[in-house]
């Protein structure tokens, strides 16, 4: 019996470690020459001779403490133990030059903090808090873990599920409100301008609820080294239960005979027979080209070719690595800038700035590493312009970087030219070009108009049979808990059959 699994991205890994450690061949068969998909982080030398280690990917990972089912999963894949999870006490500080704003992280303070700021909306900042303490109390629920131990776990369990149903009630309440209507309720001019400004874009208010009761819980941490060391440590446990990898070996399509998938034809002409594949890879490669458009439904069609509104969206990148500390700056700072237009046409008035001065594995004491995004929609320009004129390609790359560098040496005074020791600014054509994500989106489908809806797809595609889809495409919103999920998910079901 041997499973091959398209794509070594968490997703791809999640389902690899499961099928493995319950002694199922399983092959994690990927394009790139390194594991890790987007979950990913890479390292480069400075002018100085300092390397640089940048984090590619996630600023959280749920689960990262005991309170969330998410929890138990991480655990049944890595231990945890071996990484520091680091907090901080502010999610994002904005700072707008007339004014500043904190985002905090703990409910308690927070609340005192907007209470102080705007007695005048006390009613309004406690029924918001009250939101984010109604989901705390869900959490340990959240997702449904019916793999309990014993019968009496299960019995118990379910009588605790029911608490589940008053979650209606609060959908109903909070379906539809987004940061920007929300931020309509507060009589402060202050409040109103920064509750809309919480996100670079508009959200529901129901997402911003779960993120902070993450943040409040702790079960949401940044983990010390980033992404590149928890894919490090998926592979390592992976390779330890005995599964295999290879590594560039682009996969072109999936073989299939009489409605059964039966292996994988890769890009070098070589077949690899299977009795089960999982993509975990991009879903429209794996409908659209793998699988020749032949299993796409009349419900999906429209999707394959979604508005680029639909799709998460990519991010261009600068990274720098610092000879300087920079402690003295909080880890995350939102900057009003005067409008800058991106070579793809986007437009930003606000700048988005990770400072890396708390993660020791990525710099030494004394350095760190900085990372400016700007989310877009429109990865596709990248994308074609990379193809079609690479040297006008990198020469926006690098008339944008500048601008981005006079932006941050306005920000952090002139003398924060003299820090940067190395400068690297990726693109969504990069994201593409390393793990084929569609439009080189960082999370899949955009969260759906309410939390609850349902991308166009799920783990099964009908009509064929020993398949399965797996990652981030197969729940609205993404993100690596989702991933995960949906990799160990699919491996529980082709558990189930060969038992
Ligand atoms: C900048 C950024 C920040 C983020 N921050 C966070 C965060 O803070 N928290 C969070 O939870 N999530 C975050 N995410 C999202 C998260 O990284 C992704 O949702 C998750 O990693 C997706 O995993 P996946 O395995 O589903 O897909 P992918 O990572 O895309 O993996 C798919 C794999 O398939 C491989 N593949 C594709 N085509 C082929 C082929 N033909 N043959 C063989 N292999 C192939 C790819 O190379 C890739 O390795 C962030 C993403 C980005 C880009």
């Amino acid at each position: 019996m041997r499973v091959i699994i398209i794509g070594a991205g968490v997703a791809g890994l999640s389902a690899g470690i499961t099928l493995a450690k319950n002694g199922v061949e399983v092959l994690v068969v990927e394009k790139h020459s390194q594991a890790g998909g987007l979950c990913t982080g890479w390292s480069r030398k400075g002018g100085s001779g300092m390397t640089y280690s940048f984090n590619g990917c996630m600023h959280w990972l749920l689960g990262a403490r005991k309170g969330t089912t998410f929890h138990k999963y991480l655990s049944e894949l890595v231990d945890l133990s071996r990484i520091r999870f680091i907090d901080h006490r502010e999610r994002v500080v904005f700072d707008y030059g007339d004014s500043k704003f904190s985002f905090l992280n703990k409910i308690d303070e927070f609340e005192k903090y907007l209470l102080g700021l705007a007695p005048e909306d006390s009613a309004v900042i406690k029924e918001w808090m009250s939101a984010v303490r109604f989901v705390n109390r869900m959490q340990p629920y959240l997702p449904p873990d019916f793999d309990q131990p014993t019968l009496w776990e299960k019995l118990k369990y379910f009588v605790k599920l029911h608490q589940l149903v008053m979650f209606v009630p609060f959908m109903l309440k909070w379906k539809g409100v987004t940061t920007y209507s929300f931020s309509e309720r507060f009589k402060n001019e202050y409040l109103r301008k920064y509750v809309h400004n919480l996100y670079s874009i508009e959200m529901q208010m129901m997402h911003v609820f779960f993120v902070q009761s993450y943040a409040d819980l702790g079960v949401a941490s940044y983990p010390e080294g980033g992404s590149e060391k928890f894919a490090e440590l998926l592979v390592e446990s992976y390779l330890r239960k005995g599964g295999k990898l290879l590594l560039n070996f682009p996969v072109k399509k999936i073989v299939v005979d009489n409605s059964v998938a039966k292996g994988v034809l890769l890009e070098n002409g070589e077949t690899l027979p299977a009795d089960y594949v999982v993509s975990a890879a991009d879903w429209i490669w794996t409908q659209s080209v793998a699988l020749e458009g032949k299993y796409v439904t009349e419900k999906q069609k429209p999707y394959v070719n979604m508005p680029k509104e639909g799709i998460y969206y990519s991010y261009c990148m600068l990274y720098l690595g610092m000879k300087i500390p920079m402690s003295d700056y909080p880890h995350f700072i939102r900057i009003s800038v005067p409008k800058i237009v991106s070579p793809d046409g986007t437009e930003y008035e606000q700048v988005e700035i990770h400072i890396y001065n708390y993660d020791r594995i990525l710099t030494p004491e004394g350095y760190c590493t900085i990372c400016v995004d700007f989310p877009t929609q429109n990865g596709a320009f990248w994308i074609d312009l990379r193809k079609s004129d690479y040297s006008k390609y990198k020469a926006l790359k690098e008339k944008f970087s500048s601008v981005i560098l006079d932006v941050l040496k306005c920000y952090f005074g002139e003398s924060f030219g003299e820090g940067v020791d190395y400068a690297d600014f990726v693109t969504p054509a990069t994201y593409h070009r390393y793990t084929s994500n569609h439009n080189g989106s960082s999370q899949g489908w955009m969260p759906m108009k309410t939390v609850m809806q349902r991308p166009p797809i799920n783990n099964k595609v009908k009509g064929l049979k020993c398949f399965f889809q797996a990652g981030h495409w197969t729940e609205a919103g993404g993100g690596l808990p989702i991933a995960i999920k949906s990799g160990m998910d699919c491996a529980k079901i082709i558990l189930q059959k060969i038992r």
